[in-house]
């Protein structure tokens, strides 16, 4: 095993190592804005409005020209490939703005979730043969971070063994492959929250999937206090009849925690999975007010739980610039305050309760 053992320099993990405390730093957490275009066309239909790439300019741009309290709550951005090289209005390229008010830019790197032959609708995902020049080309372009999304399913068969070992796997390699080019790795094996199952086995479940997760990153060498880890939240199925409460989903999910994630990972940021705005909110916070063991920053990167409100008061329209931001900031606070465990539930907005589940998502 010793010998001949080519890894990172010391000046590289440190680099890692800086970004990935930067961006979990105390009240601070993580927009995801990297939906592909399709899914951004999605989005915009629910608002009546047609996905042009200057539609897609502008919502970005509302959001990264939110005001000065989106600093503080906001750490880095998850980037689609066509927003890393748009600008505002102005001219300026939104990595640029993003930099200019210390928000880190990331960069979604996987190309798309494809069939496992011979599973039953399970998955992994594509995008590693040219990933060592495209993360290089985008630590020149600014990014220092990126995401990878693995998905999951819980079935009366499922998740296989394969399908386990094969998405812990592909999620390692990507993770080497961001490493040596400076880009710190967000790791992300979502378990969809599809499906009848309850909490105990969305509970088991993640802590296999974990523990095989953490099993490939040290086979392959990862610097682990360079990466930051992007679960689920442990909670029933969409369909269990039995629901859980706050309390319960955060008992759950960092005892899951607790048996997997190595106290060298800096931190957590969960994504919201579709839980209603407020939930999300709701959730985190009691994970955050949890007594107990917690080496790691517990923090968000939500997509649709940051955004939902915000678009739906936009509505696509240039005059409603502001109202958007307005909502994008509650949430961001929001969030923040949860990250604290601080939040005191019940900031309104135009879509907080509205439930942002969609079957078999696609990111
Ligand atoms: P949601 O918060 O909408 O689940 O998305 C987060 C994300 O980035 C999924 O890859």
């Amino acid at each position: 095993m010793a010998g001949n053992f080519s890894y990172l320099t010391p000046e590289q993990q440190a680099e890692l190592r800086e970004t990935a405390n930067k961006i979990v730093a105390p009240g601070k957490g993580i927009l995801a804005a990297d939906e592909s275009t399709g899914t951004m066309g999605k989005r915009l239909q629910s608002i009546g409005a047609e996905n042009t790439e200057e539609l897609r300019r502008k919502y970005r741009q509302l959001l990264f020209t939110s005001d000065k309290l989106m600093d503080s709550c906001i750490s880095g951005v998850i980037l689609f490939h066509e927003t890393l090289y748009q600008k505002a209005d102005d001219g300026t390229p939104f990595v640029k703005i993003l930099q200019n008010r210390g928000i880190i830019p990331g960069i979604k790197v996987d190309t798309g979730v494809v069939p496992l032959m011979g599973t039953i609708d399970e998955s992994t995902t594509q995008g590693l043969d040219d990933l060592g020049k495209r993360c290089a080309q985008y630590y020149k372009d600014g990014c220092r971070f990126a995401k990878w999304r693995c998905v999951l399913r819980i079935r009366k068969d499922a998740p296989t063994a394969l399908a386990v070992l094969e998405n812990a796997n592909v999620l390692a390699r990507y993770a080497t492959e961001c490493q040596k080019n400076g880009i710190v790795p967000i790791v992300e094996p979502e378990i969809l929250p599809d499906g009848e199952h309850d909490i105990v086995t969305c509970q088991k479940v993640t802590e296999k999937v974990l523990a095989a997760v953490y099993k490939a990153l040290s086979d392959h060498n990862v610097f682990l206090e360079g990466t930051l880890l992007k679960p689920n939240m442990v909670t029933p199925g969409q369909s269990c009849p039995k629901k859980a409460d706050a309390i319960e989903i955060a008992k759950a999910t960092v005892t899951a925690l607790q048996r997997t994630v190595p106290v060298a990972v800096p931190g957590v940021v969960f994504l919201s999975g579709g839980q209603s705005e407020e939930e999300a909110s709701v959730n985190l916070d009691a994970m955050n007010k949890l007594n107990g063991k917690k080496p790691w920053a517990l923090t968000f990167s939500y997509g649709r739980a940051l955004q939902a409100s915000a678009i739906k008061a936009w509505g696509g329209k240039d005059e409603n610039c502001k109202a958007g931001q307005e909502e994008f900031l509650k949430r961001a606070k929001a969030n923040s305050d949860a990250s604290l465990g601080k939040y005191a539930g019940g900031v309104k907005g135009a879509a907080t309760e509205d439930t942002l589940f969609v079957k078999n998502h696609q990111y």
